[in-house]
């Protein structure tokens, strides 16, 4: 049993969407999308997640 593996084994769901914000193409995401959420691709998502952490400013 190796479980720091399973670190690195995150399922990535494939498809083809866009991205909500820049309308970037995004191929594969660590979660599976319910369609009724936009989606974002990993730069809006870090962009995001970046300001969240600058409100502690
Ligand atoms: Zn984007």
């Amino acid at each position: 049993m190796n479980d720091q593996n399973n670190f690195d084994e995150r399922k990535m769901y494939q498809g083809n969407w866009t991205c909500s914000e820049c309308g970037a193409e995004i191929t594969e995401l660590p979660f599976e999308p319910s369609g009724d959420r936009p989606l974002l691709c990993r730069d809006c998502h870090r962009q995001k997640m970046q300001k969240r952490n600058q409100r502690r400013y």
